[in-house]
Formats: C-alpha cells, structure tokens, sequence
C-alpha cells in the first residue's frame, strides 16, 4: 500500500503536526507559523530541551541541539521510535502511521475501510499475537500531578457517552467528570500505582473538535495536564488485579488513534 507521502506532509496542519508530536511525547506548543517541542529526535519523551522547531512553511522540523538537522515529520516518527523502542520504523510505515491517522487512502485506492479490522475479528489472530515478540521499552519517568484539581470538575449525567453503553457507574470507576469551562468530558490517567500522569479532555464542541482533534490533554489555570501517551497503560490501576488472576488483558487502542495493519 503506498501513499503520496509529498501531498500528506503539505496538507498536514499545525494542529495536526502538534498531534502527532504530542503522541510521541513531544510536549509541542505553537507559536505562530512554528511548533516548539522537545527535542525527542535523540531524547527520551520528558528528557530534552525544547530546542525542537517545527516550520510550517517548509513542513521541516529542525533540532537545535544534538542533530543539527533539518527533517520531516515522517524522519522525526522514525527518530523518536528509535529512541523509544530502539525499534528502526522504515520510512512507509512512518508515512501510513500518518496517512491512517488522519484519513488519507492509498493511492491504489483500495480505501482505508478496507484494513480497518471488524470488531473481533482479530481475536482469531490470538495464537500468532502470542509470538509477536515486543520491544522492550525504554523506562521513563513521568510527572505526576496534584489530584486536587479533580475536585473542582462537575458531575452531570454525560449523555452521549451514557447512549453509547457507558454506565454511570463505569464513570464513576473511571472518575469522568465534565469541565464546563471549555464543554470536555474529563479523562483522568493515572498509572498503575494510581498516580494522576495526566488528563485529557474530550470536546464536546463539533468546531473544536474538528480543528484541534478531540481528545486534547485538559488545560486548567494555564497547567496543561499532559502526558506521552506511549507510556502508561489506561485503566491498568483498576483492572491490574484482575489481570494478574486470570492472567490475561485484551488491550485496546483508545482515543480513535490509528490501527496499523500487521506487517
Ligand atoms: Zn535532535
């Protein structure tokens, strides 16, 4: 499957360049026409100086420190899982992780629903899953935050997510809660030892949605509450006992991040 790596890179927003950094545990911020970021070409997310530019107007990324380079965002999805996973990401995958991300079809046209997997139907994969060996994964440390600020969210019934299936109760397990000031649903991760790393908001606004994605980390009294989303697994604080008895997990992609297929 191959894509037109040129046409994505030069239709890729600010916001949707922010994303994509933000994934990798950039820290990105915008200003103006450039995103600043952290330097997770050569550094572990939470590790280097925010000496990472982004310029809109070449689509070139360039790090004023260690790499003294100019590349692209697909160079820089290469780079960051090297560091990560010391993992080597040849180029397509880095352009379909992008492409899948945001919606593009291959140029073959044979349409992203076709590698979306059904619901299940990858359960069947099972027995091959068990002998995918994974990369080990570089330990980093993550901020963690003062739960406090969860008290001043709001408690109302979330109706959208209560006609999708989620029960209150499940919410409450979860400590989702609303933010009125900016209409989001509030997501809050913590880690397995049940330390706040971070929160996410989840817009309701259709307009904001569309223009900064979604699912955003929440931002209250100018403290975003971010976190490399790479890092800590959603929910394994509630469910790790169980996991630990039946000695299983099945893990889901969350946030409608992208799927990739089996390579
Ligand atoms: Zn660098």
């Amino acid at each position: 499957m191959a894509f037109d790596k040129d046409r994505i890179k030069n239709d890729l927003t600010l916001e949707q360049v922010a994303e994509i950094i933000e994934e990798l545990g950039g820290n990105p911020s915008i200003h103006g026409d450039v995103i600043m970021a952290d330097t997770i070409c050569h550094n572990l997310p939470g590790e280097g100086s925010h000496k990472l530019y982004y310029y809109d107007n070449t689509k070139l990324l360039r790090c004023y420190t260690e790499c003294h380079e100019y590349f692209d965002i697909y160079q820089l999805i290469v780079k960051a899982h090297e560091v990560q996973y010391e993992e080597e990401w040849a180029l397509p995958k880095a352009v379909a992780y992008v492409a899948h991300k945001f919606g593009y079809s291959s140029i073959e046209e044979d349409g992203f629903e076709n590698i979306l997997l059904e619901d299940w139907t990858y359960i069947k994969d099972y027995d091959r899953i068990k002998e995918v060996i994974t990369k080990e994964k570089k330990e980093i440390s993550l901020k963690e935050y003062d739960d406090k600020i969860l008290n001043c969210m709001a408690h109302p019934l979330i109706g959208p997510w209560l006609e999708e299936g989620i029960t209150k109760e499940t919410m409450d397990r979860f400590e989702i809660s609303y933010y009125p000031k900016e209409c989001q649903i509030v997501i809050p991760h913590r880690d397995a030892e049940n330390k706040l790393i971070g929160i996410r908001g989840r817009t309701l606004v259709k307009e904001e949605g569309e223009l900064f994605g979604k699912y955003r980390p929440l931002v209250v009294n100018r403290t975003m509450y971010n976190h490399p989303l790479g890092f800590a697994l959603y929910g394994l604080n509630l469910n790790k006992n169980n996991i630990s008895s039946i000695k299983k997990a099945i893990v889901f992609e969350g946030e409608l991040r992208p799927i990739l297929p089996f390579q």
